[in-house]
C-alpha cells in the first residue's frame, strides 16, 4: 500500500510543471505572483498530490470543481512551503458547503470538549477535526483567493489548527515546533502577546488581530497564521514579535515575499 502510494506520489512530483498549472497557481492564491518561479512550481507539484490524495465532498449543491480543489491546495501548500513532505496527512476529507452552516453543539457535546464549546445553534465558516474532515465552504475560499482582504484566510485558519494537532488531539495553540526554537520560550512568548492583545482590547485600543483570535489560545495562533500569510507587512509592524515567533515556525518570510 505504502509503496504503491509513494510511487504515485513520485510520479506527481516529477511531471514538468505547464502552464496551465502556473494559471491555476495564480487563480488560487494572489502571493503566487511574488514566490520565486522555484517556490511556485514546489507548491504546484504539492498541489497535485494533495489533490489526488484527499477525498473531496461538496455539501448542500456544490460541485467540487478544479479550481476550487486548487484554491485549497495551494493555500495549504503555501503553509508547508518549508515542509514540502507533509502532506497533512492526518486528514483525509475535505468537506465544503457552499457558505457558513448551521451547526448544533450538543451538552453532552461540550462537555466533551471541556467545555470549550458552548452548547447551541451557531453558524460555522468552517472547522477541523482531529483526525476527521476538514470542513470549509466555498464562498469564504473564494474570497481570500485574490486578495489580502481584512486579513481572513478562511483555509490558512483551518489547516493552522491542523497543524496544530499534529502533536496532540485538541489544538491549544503549540504546534509541534522546528529542533531550533525552544518549546518553552516560544509558548511564553505566544501567552505574553496573546495576553497583550487582550490587555489592548481591554484598554479600548483597536488592534489588528481580530477579536476571534482572542477567544483561545488555539485561536490566536490560527488568526495571527491568516494574518502572517495574508497581511505579513501589518503583522509584522503591529504585533512584531508574533510575526518572528510565526516566522521561527513557517520559516518562509512572507514580510519578506510580498514587500
Ligand atoms: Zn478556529
Amino acid at each position: 500500500m505504502l509503496e504503491w502510494l509513494f510511487g504515485r506520489r513520485k510520479q506527481l512530483l516529477k511531471k514538468e510543471v505547464q502552464p496551465d498549472e502556473r494559471d491555476k497557481l495564480r487563480r488560487s492564491i494572489w502571493q503566487a505572483s511574488f514566490l520565486e518561479d522555484h517556490q511556485c512550481e514546489q507548491i504546484i507539484r504539492w498541489s497535485r498530490v494533495f489533490i489526488a490524495e484527499k477525498t473531496w465532498e461538496g455539501c448542500n449543491g456544490v460541485k467540487i470543481t478544479e479550481d476550487l480543489q486548487w484554491q485549497v491546495a495551494a493555500a495549504a501548500g503555501l503553509m508547508v512551503l518549508a515542509y514540502p513532505d507533509w502532506y497533512f496527512d492526518k486528514t483525509s476529507t475535505i468537506l465544503i458547503h457552499p457558505q457558513a452552516y448551521k451547526v448544533t453543539v450538543t451538552a453532552r457535546h461540550s462537555a466533551l470538549t471541556s467545555g470549550t464549546e458552548m452548547a447551541g445553534e451557531f453558524y460555522r465558516a468552517g472547522e477541523t477535526i482531529y483526525r476527521g474532515p476538514v470542513v470549509l465552504n466555498s464562498h469564504d475560499i473564494a474570497i481570500a483567493a485574490q486578495d489580502p482582504n481584512d486579513g481572513h484566510h478562511l483555509v490558512i485558519h483551518e489547516f493552522s489548527h491542523q497543524l496544530d494537532m499534529i502533536n496532540g488531539p485538541s489544538a491549544d495553540g503549540l504546534p509541534p515546533l522546528p529542533g531550533n526554537v525552544d518549546e518553552t520560550a516560544w509558548l511564553a512568548a505566544m501567552k505574553g502577546e496573546y495576553q497583550r492583545a487582550q490587555e489592548m482590547v481591554s484598554q479600548g485600543y483597536m488592534i489588528l488581530m481580530p477579536d476571534y483570535g482572542l477567544t483561545q489560545e488555539s485561536e490566536f495562533f490560527a488568526v495571527a497564521s491568516e494574518l502572517y500569510f495574508q497581511r505579513s507587512n501589518e503583522l509584522a509592524e503591529y504585533h512584531p514579535n508574533v510575526y518572528l515567533l510565526l516566522k521561527q515556525f513557517y520559516v518562509t518570510d512572507m514580510a519578506d515575499i510580498v514587500r
